[in-house]
């Protein structure tokens, strides 16, 4: 065995071959040196573990070839574009929502050039970065102040660690939520450094519960929009209003987290249940918080509204500077909150929205497209099937939305092989398997996505 790694050549032998010297006029020294390096190391492991393993031809083409597939391999982004065939509009795994052209127009205008990001144009003097989206945030809520960080999580424990630290939050037990990436409501109030009371029951909680928690070191009461779970039957929350006077009236302060953010009605759309941000406002709830990248339709973003003096406070926080928004979210942000208001109608203009409220036909349509495509391809096992669509990203857990999907069985491949294959695709297709079927959902894959599909599986069919 020993005989057989001393035959594995040094880096610096490799090197000195025609066919891979070309390959460093090519690419480059040090990126066809780190190659080999990872090669030769697989080869000796190998030749450990199996000693009778034959040895490539190191000038050869295919050993070249090898090289420059793994040299191509390191040069190619991680981060890439994928096709979202799984029905869930907000894919947390898929970065969310996408955004509007606006958007991208503004964050690319903004990324080329210096912006008034905290100039006063007015006076010349030092502006501040909230100024650019607080008044289209305050004309869309009701809101008297608002304030932007980078996101909900983030806008959770900067508002209770600014009102909170050192004090009570009380909160029910039927909302101490866990979202995804371990974002846990409990352990936020511990980290604002204010301790937690909670009330109530998993399932019911009154008004009363929180009015005997109240003592002088109580800050907050906290309400958290229960986003990605559903408990049904036995239960009851207090009303909004009658948790906003007993706040008024024990001078605590009363929010809450919201998650998604709604700033119209989706009830026309089937998404009657999610609160409209002006609404909970008006019902007499302080501070809100909730997601530039859910419902909203915006970048990674995480908004407060509220109370003027309790946003002052906010700003004025020392954590702030640490969980402030970048410059290109917040153009993606101003530019999407305002196709909110003339001349725009966010059902159509904004992109996450307008796939809310696509029609079940439009879907359907799109479906037997796909499916003729592939069957054209010679594909026997394409069906259409319905399909129920969800909004995701911890919005809306019950609320299910009519879709269709294209159902496919491969002849040789199992439907994980298949999904694997897909995922492999540039740009690779997320899908979900049902009853060993590969189900591409089109609620969330666009009419110009449909020939990208075919040709991912022609692809497929072909190698
Ligand atoms: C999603 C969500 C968050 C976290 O929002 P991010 O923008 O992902 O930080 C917080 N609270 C609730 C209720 C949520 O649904």
């Amino acid at each position: 065995m020993a005989q057989t790694l001393k035959n594995l050549p040094q880096i610096q032998s490799l090197l000195t071959m025609p066919a891979i010297a070309a390959l460093v006029a090519q690419y480059s020294h040090a990126e066809i040196v780190e190659a080999l390096r990872k090669i030769i190391q697989d080869l000796r492991s190998t030749l450990l573990a199996d000693a009778t393993v034959p040895l490539p031809d190191f000038d050869s083409a295919e050993f070249a070839a090898q090289i420059a597939v793994a040299v191509e391999a390191r040069r190619a982004p991680s981060l890439v574009p994928v096709i979202n065939a799984t029905g869930i509009i907000i894919h947390t795994n898929l970065a969310r929502a996408r955004l509007a052209p606006q958007a991208l127009q503004a964050i690319t205008t903004t990324a080329q050039s210096p912006s008034n990001l905290e100039l006063d144009l007015a006076t010349g003097k030092r502006g501040s970065r909230h100024s650019h989206v607080e008044k289209l945030i305050c004309d869309l809520t009701g809101a008297e102040a608002a304030v932007v960080v980078n996101n909900c999580a983030a806008a959770v424990l900067l508002s209770l660690m600014a009102t909170a630290a050192g004090r009570n939050v009380v909160a029910s037990r039927g909302e101490l939520i866990e979202i995804g990436g371990s974002f846990r409501l409990p352990d936020v109030i511990a980290q604002s450094g204010a301790t937690l009371r909670e009330v109530g029951a998993t399932n019911k909680t009154r008004v009363g519960d929180y009015a005997d928690a109240i003592d002088g070191d109580t800050a907050v009461l906290l309400k958290s929009h229960t986003s990605n779970f559903k408990i049904i039957g036995f239960t009851s929350a207090p009303d909004r209003r009658d948790l906003a006077k007993l706040a008024r009236d024990r001078d605590v302060i009363l929010m809450e987290d919201l998650g998604s953010g709604v700033l119209i009605d989706l009830a026309p759309y089937g998404l009657g249940d999610e609160p409209v941000v002006a609404d909970i406002l008006k019902s007499g709830v302080d501070l809100v918080m909730f997601s530039g990248d859910k419902l909203l339709g915006g970048p990674q973003a995480g908004i407060i509204a509220g109370r003027r003096d309790i946003v002052a406070s906010l700003k004025a926080h020392p954590l702030m500077r640490a969980v402030r928004i970048d410059k290109l979210s917040l153009a993606a942000l101003e530019a999407t909150l305002r196709l909110y208001r003339p001349p725009f109608d966010p059902i159509t203009d904004v992109p996450v929205l307008a796939m809310v409220a696509q029609s079940a036909d439009v879907v359907e349509r799109r479906a037997y497209a796909l499916a003729h495509a592939l069957k054209e391809l010679g594909m026997q096992n394409v069906s259409v099937a319905q399909s129920i669509s969800y909004v995701g990203a911890g919005s809306l857990p019950q609320q299910d939305l009519m879709s269709f999907a294209v159902a496919v069985q491969s002849p040789d491949l199992t439907a994980e092989a298949l999904m694997a294959q897909l995922r492999k695709s540039t740009p690779p297709v997320i899908a979900r398997i049902e009853r060993e079927h590969v189900m591409l959902d089109v609620r969330t894959v666009s009419d110009w996505d449909v020939a990208i599909l075919t040709a991912a599986f022609k692809r497929i069919l072909t190698q």
